[in-house]
């Protein structure tokens, strides 16, 4: 058999969706992949009744359909502090992971340097080696997942060509502060450096927390490729919806390669989507106080139990620390792959292991979210009550 490309042999499977396998296959609650397990708005899913007749079903207009485009320019207006030209700025994609993707391969050349925070969402590894390039870490260091500028400029002047920032951070639940964005800013500046920002968790974010758009700061929007997604915000990950924004120049490099990945996002689901984006302000005030609650149910089950984890300000993402139980004799020497493995099998709770989003050796931390029904999270919280009493018969 002629050999494969070297670049697949750099990195493996999403642990995140094999997890979600696994999940399946123990009939687990899957709380490793994050997705809600509660329908989509209403109005929503009644406008995609109507499009099933009425069309479209055909391509769209390859950047995304016209009034798709207007309304994701509209909607995204007041968070980039801008107006958005929809003709000129805006591209429709097959989720944030096209968008993203179509922003790394538009910067990187092969050999290029990418600064990446760690944790980070794994596909942005798989990104860099896909464009030939080659990540930095910067570590956010826990408890408050702060970053050291003076490593980040550090990385800067070792030639990084872009930064991939995921604000609000999956997997720690980050929401980076103005001050902390001033500072990301002016070192992009100062060194020249795209930043490609993945902002899907945008408007799950817990009071008194708020989003800043690194691309509504001054000096920032020449430089900034935002990247998002209707699959969060409007419970629809399946539909694979999501958009890039940039400055007119970035953007024909943009919709170059998206024309040629994807040629175009699904027509019937982005007509549909239009109704979403539409939705008055209170939509999103009600999808807050949704996961403030959901926040709320899942964080005091989780302290109930003694079960230690972190505060997240934004995202529907807890890491749990699992050192008392890897210091069990039966858990001696596992891996958090491992433990995770052996929790889906015999607590029936789907985690991903934080080995997946730490660049450092972390071994004691493993990711859940609650994105689910309050009666799936209290049975979670039930399940998870077995893993307590072992701590207990020590
Ligand atoms: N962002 C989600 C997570 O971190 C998953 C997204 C995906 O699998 N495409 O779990």
């Amino acid at each position: 058999m002629p050999q494969m490309s070297n670049r697949i042999q750099l990195f493996t499977d999403s642990v995140i969706r094999r997890m979600t396998r696994i999940s399946d296959a123990c009939q687990a609650i899957n709380l490793s992949q994050g997705f809600p397990d509660f329908p989509p708005p209403k109005a929503l899913t009644d406008t995609l009744k109507q499009i099933a007749d009425n069309g479209p079903h055909q391509y769209s207009v390859t950047y995304g359909a016209d009034n798709v485009r207007e309304a994701i320019a509209q909607k995204a207006g007041p968070a980039l502090k801008r107006s958005i030209s929809a003709a000129d700025e805006v591209l429709v994609t097959c989720g944030s992971t096209e968008a993203m993707m179509c922003a790394m391969m538009t910067v990187c050349n092969p050999g290029d340097k990418v600064a990446i925070f760690s944790p980070f969402y794994e596909n942005y590894m798989a990104d860099t080696i896909l464009c030939g390039a080659e990540p930095i870490f910067i570590p956010l260091v826990p408890p408050a997942y702060q970053f050291d500028s003076g490593l980040l400029e550090q990385a800067f002047q070792q030639g990084a060509k872009a930064l991939i920032l995921c604000n609000p951070s999956n997997p720690c639940g980050k929401a980076f502060t103005q001050q902390e964005l001033e500072q990301i800013a002016a070192l992009a500046i100062q060194y020249d450096i795209f930043v490609i920002t993945d902002e899907v968790y945008e408007h799950i974010i817990y009071a008194p927390h708020q989003h800043i758009a690194i691309a509504s700061l001054p000096g920032m929007w020449e430089r900034t490729i935002t990247c998002n997604s209707l699959s969060k915000t409007y419970s629809i990950t399946g539909w694979r919806l999501g958009y890039l924004i940039a400055p007119a120049t970035v953007m024909d490099g943009c919709r170059k390669v998206h024309d040629f990945l994807t040629v175009g996002a699904p027509s019937p689901l982005q007509e549909a989507a239009v109704t979403a984006l539409h939705f008055p302000p209170s939509y999103y005030t009600d999808l807050q106080r949704l996961y403030t609650h959901k926040r709320s149910v899942f964080l005091n089950g989780l302290d109930q139990l003694h079960i230690p984890h972190n505060t997240p300000e934004a995202t529907y993402y807890v890491l749990i620390d699992i050192s008392a139980w890897l210091n069990l004799p039966q858990f001696s020497h596992w891996s958090d792959l491992e433990f995770c493995e052996w929790m889906t099998e015999h607590i029936g709770v789907a985690a991903v292991p934080g080995s997946s989003f730490f660049r450092e050796p972390v071994n004691h931390l493993i990711r859940l979210h609650f994105a689910r029904a309050d009666a799936t999270l209290e049975e979670a919280l039930r399940r998870l009550a077995k893993l307590s009493a072992l701590l207990e018969k020590e």
